[in-house]
């Protein structure tokens, strides 16, 4: 993916490169691997990658609290003929919640995840919640 360079005043394809960063969420401090791009003609270094940040801190952030992603709320809806409409009445939250847990706009909280991950891990448990 290019990145612009102020100095060279043209898109480069960045060599980039991992850091060791950490951002803090409700006064939690998260470790995650950060990405930076240098331009390979100047070396002078270019804006962080915003987008890639982002989901480096959207993972470390799943994996330290124990949150389900995205990958796995999108395994329920291939494993079960359920509707985001159903979900949000099994969670107790609006349908809008769950298509945004769904395309990875929101995390759900910790007591959602939980359900969402008893229902990918228990058909029994997801057959109770629907009857
Ligand atoms: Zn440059």
């Amino acid at each position: 993916m290019k990145m612009y360079c102020n100095k060279c005043k043209m898109e480069v394809e960045p060599v980039m490169e991992t850091f060791n960063s950490e951002f803090y969420t409700n006064d939690k401090k998260y470790k995650y691997r950060a990405f930076r791009g240098y331009c390979p003609e100047c070396d002078s270094l270019l804006e962080e990658d915003p987008h890639m940040n982002l989901q480096s801190k959207d993972k470390a952030y799943r994996k330290a609290e124990g949150i389900i992603t995205v990958k796995q709320i999108n395994e329920i809806y291939n494993m079960y003929d359920v509707t985001d409409e159903k979900l949000a009445d099994v969670l107790g939250c609006t349908c809008e919640d769950v298509t945004n847990f769904r395309i990875g706009q929101d995390i759900p909280t910790k007591e959602e995840s939980d359900i969402l991950t008893k229902i990918l891990e228990d058909q029994t448990y997801f057959k109770s919640l629907m009857q």
